[in-house]
Formats: structure tokens, sequence, C-alpha cells
């Protein structure tokens, strides 16, 4: 299934990230699309804030992979493979450890590569653009699992509240 909203700022952005980490738990995959400035980082953002992580979130776009800690054998990994560009850069960095261990919550920016090769179910939102406002995106949640096309059902329905 797939679910569109819009965005009309960073803060709101950050917001329905919120909304969603609610339905997040260990092993859990979500996949980060669109061009740089699209919000995906700043959607990663809000996603650490509802799961009450205290600690300065930084763009791994240099670092590769970042790990937050969200409670006892809770942690989250937020990736960022824009600098790699074969499947092998990706495996080395050692991302299957974290996406198949159910310890993990696992958000990826730039996936294309690494996509035909996951062997689990996952989600990916899309992040663009709008021409005419600077400040809004539209988001696309979208999912070709049943594991998750049952969270989506949940998320649409406390968005709507
Ligand atoms: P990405 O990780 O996709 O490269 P970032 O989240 O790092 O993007 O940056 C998004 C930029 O766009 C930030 O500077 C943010 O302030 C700005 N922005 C403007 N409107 C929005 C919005 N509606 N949602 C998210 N970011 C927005
Ligand atoms: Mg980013």
């Amino acid at each position: 299934m797939e679910y569109l909203i819009t965005s009309n700022s960073e803060n709101q952005t950050i917001k329905i990230a919120e909304a969603f980490s609610i339905f997040l738990t260990g092993g859990d995959a979500v996949l980060l699309n669109g061009e740089l400035g699209a919000g995906k980082t700043t959607f990663v953002n809000g996603i650490c804030k509802g799961l009450g992580i205290k600690s300065q979130i930084n763009s791994p776009s240099f670092t590769i992979l970042n790990k937050y800690i969200i409670k006892k054998n809770k942690e989250l990994i937020h990736a960022d493979f824009y600098r790699l560009d074969s499947i092998d850069e990706i495996i080395n960095v050692g991302i299957e450890e974290f996406l198949y261990d159910p310890k993990y919550i696992v958000l990826i920016e730039w996936p294309e590569i690494l996509k035909s090769s996951i062997k689990k179910e996952y989600i990916e939102i899309t992040f663009s653009y709008l021409v005419e406002d600077y400040n809004s995106r539209v988001l696309t949640f979208k999912s070709n699992f049943n594991y998750w096309d049952a969270k989506l059902k949940n998320f649409k329905k406390i968005l709507k509240l």
C-alpha cells in the first residue's frame, strides 16, 4: 500500500516522524529515498526524538553508520550510503549484522544499491520537493509487505485523529 502526506515545514516533518516512530520495533528496516536536502535526515531526527533518544543526531554522510542506544537491547542504526557506490562496499560496512538482528531498528538513506539484496520486509519512504514551496515536501510511504501494511494502516489512522 501507499500513503502520501504533505509536510509544510521542517517541524511538521519531525512531528510526522515522531508519530511514525510509535510503530517501530526491533528488527524493522526503513529505507529513506529522495534528493539531497529532501528531508531524510530531518525525518530520522524526528524518529529519534519519538524514541526518546537524547543524544545529538548527526548526519552519517561521512561516518556511514551511526548508532544510538534506545534502551537495553534496543538500538537504532542510522545509515547513509550516498558515498558508497557498490554493494560490496555497503556489505563491508557491516549493514547485514544490524539488518537481520532484532535488536536494531535500521534507517537507511540512499538505500538503492542495497535494496535488491535485502532479504526481509522493509518500508520505503520517499521525500520529494514541491516546486511551488521551498518548505513543503511530499512524503510517500510505500510498503509491499503485510507486516508494514498493518503498521501503515494504523499510522494513517492516528494522523487523521
Ligand atoms: P536529506 O537528509 O534528505 O539530505 P536533510 O533532512 O538533511 O535532507 O535537510 C532537509 C533540509 O530542508 C533542511 O535544511 C530543512 O530545514 C529543510 N526543509 C524545509 N522544509 C522542510 C520540510 N517540510 N521537511 C523537512 N525539511 C525541510
Ligand atoms: Mg541526509
